[in-house]
């Protein structure tokens, strides 16, 4: 879009004001808003902010930021439509000299689409998220409570989450993002909506919009909608399973139609290249201590690192659309990881894999959970990381991914979750008490 396309859409829809919007390290969406007459001076020189004052940007002393808004971001948010219209822009960061700034997640995937396309590919990406729906006290506090006994598929009047998923998925159309499907999943008070894949950059702005919309619109609801990996321990967690293909000049190259099964090579190498760095790549997709409590046997969740034709207990399943289809979902991510990190380390190590040719091992056909510890070994099957601290000493010797990541966000995201390592090892939990307070 040009800016004078713009400034007559701005003007048509009647926007009062602009949010600018960006992702810290954490993955948390931040914003400022600043009213339309200021939007001119913000697309052409940018917007000033205190990088300091956000986690893992900047230190004290190359604080001042300038925030630079992508003129294809510009959506208008649907709750505010009766009120007057509120507009946004995700926004690039960029240091006062005008360069991008290196602790910028969406700078580190620009970086890795640019690499891509470079060797003549086109990355694209289908997530699925998957959140809970709780309700909230009189305070307005989320109540750890399920709301139905729904389970995959259900609908009314079982589902009680349905009209507010119905609100979700309009308040997306009108953003102009298709939803390709939206159903309760498999645990109570749990569901997921999948919207269609794009390109790589599109798909990790889509996300953050994607909690953004969730989050208000159940608000507005007087539910609350959470994405945290396990909230409760008996029950399946919340993931955010990635469907991942590569394209050169529109043709997918992860098809093949003379193949074994019809997967290309390139396909086997880029799983590879996954599977070689997937221990670091944890550290990105599943950023928090509570993410490894959905990581566990029995619960839909990988716990094994290996790959498999359509079998769902594999890391990586090859689905089996072919064709145009064809790709790889990668299982293990959960909703808590950066989508800019996330897609910017499983891309960089699959094209790695590529131009390496790393070949991995035979995919597993049967049930993953079923095989022993011997059968495993000896099928060259490791096991993921199943904590938080060994994701991180991973990252810390996988200098692939701090390279792909850049200096500035490794120092500061290995200093946050090394301080949260500390936090949570520091605690009594309700479980010990009960386990040991009484009995020694
Ligand atoms: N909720 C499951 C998980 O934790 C995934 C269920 C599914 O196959 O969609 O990954
Ligand atoms: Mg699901
Ligand atoms: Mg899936």
């Amino acid at each position: 879009m040009t800016k004078g396309e713009l400034k007559d859409l701005v003007e048509k829809e009647g926007v009062k004001f602009v949010r600018l919007q960006v992702t810290d390290i954490n993955g948390m969406l931040k914003n400022v808003e600043i009213p339309v007459a200021r939007l001119e001076e913000s697309l052409s020189e940018g917007t000033m902010f205190d990088g300091s004052s956000i986690e893992g940007f900047a230190r004290i002393d190359e604080s001042d930021m300038l925030l630079k808004p992508d003129m294809d971001t510009f959506t208008v948010l649907p709750w505010t439509v009766e009120k007057g219209k509120v507009a946004r822009f995700i926004c690039d960061i960029l240091t006062p000299e005008g360069n991008h700034f290196e602790g910028d997640p969406r700078y580190v995937l620009k970086k890795v689409i640019n690499q891509l396309n470079e060797y003549g590919y086109e990355g694209y990406c289908g997530p699925e998220p998957e959140f809970f729906l709780l309700p909230r006290d009189e305070k307005s506090n989320p109540v750890l409570e399920l709301v139905d006994d729904g389970g995959y598929f259900d609908l009314l009047p079982i589902d009680l989450g349905e009209e507010t998923r119905k609100y979700i998925v309009e308040a997306f159309g009108d953003m102009r993002i298709n939803v390709e499907a939206s159903h309760h999943e498999v645990a109570p008070s749990q569901h997921e909506i999948d919207f269609e894949y794009d390109k790589l950059l599109r798909t990790a702005d889509n996300i953050q919009t994607f909690k953004l919309v969730v989050k208000t619109v159940a608000l507005l609801r007087g539910l609350h909608a959470t994405f945290m990996p396990k909230p409760f321990a008996n029950i399946n967690g919340s993931g955010m399973h990635t469907h991942l293909s590569l394209f050169n000049n529109g043709e997918n190259i992860f098809y093949d139609k003379n193949a074994e099964r019809e997967l290309s090579d390139e396909l086997k190498y880029f799983i590879g290249g996954i599977i070689k760095h997937i221990k670091a790549i944890t550290a990105i997709a599943n950023p928090t201590i509570n993410s490894y409590k959905r990581l566990v046997p029995g619960f839909e969740a990988p716990t094994n690192i290996a790959w498999s034709v359509s079998n769902r207990s594999a890391l990586i399943r090859v689905p089996s659309t072919r064709g145009k289809g064809t790709r790889a979902e990668l299982r293990s991510p959960d909703p808590t990881a950066n989508p800019y990190l996330l897609l910017a380390v499983v891309f960089a190590s699959g094209l790695e894999g590529i131009k390496n040719k790393i070949v991995p091992e035979e995919p597993v056909i049967e049930n993953i959970y079923k095989l022993n510890e011997k059968e495993k070994v000896h099928r060259g099957i490791d096991n993921l990381p199943d904590s938080l601290e060994k994701s991180i000493l991973a990252l810390k010797e996988d200098k692939f991914i701090q390279q792909v990541l850049g200096k500035h966000i490794i120092r500061s995201f290995i200093a946050i979750k090394e301080q949260e390592i500390l936090e949570y090892k520091t605690q009594v939990t309700d479980w010990e008490i009960k386990k040991y307070l009484k009995y020694f």
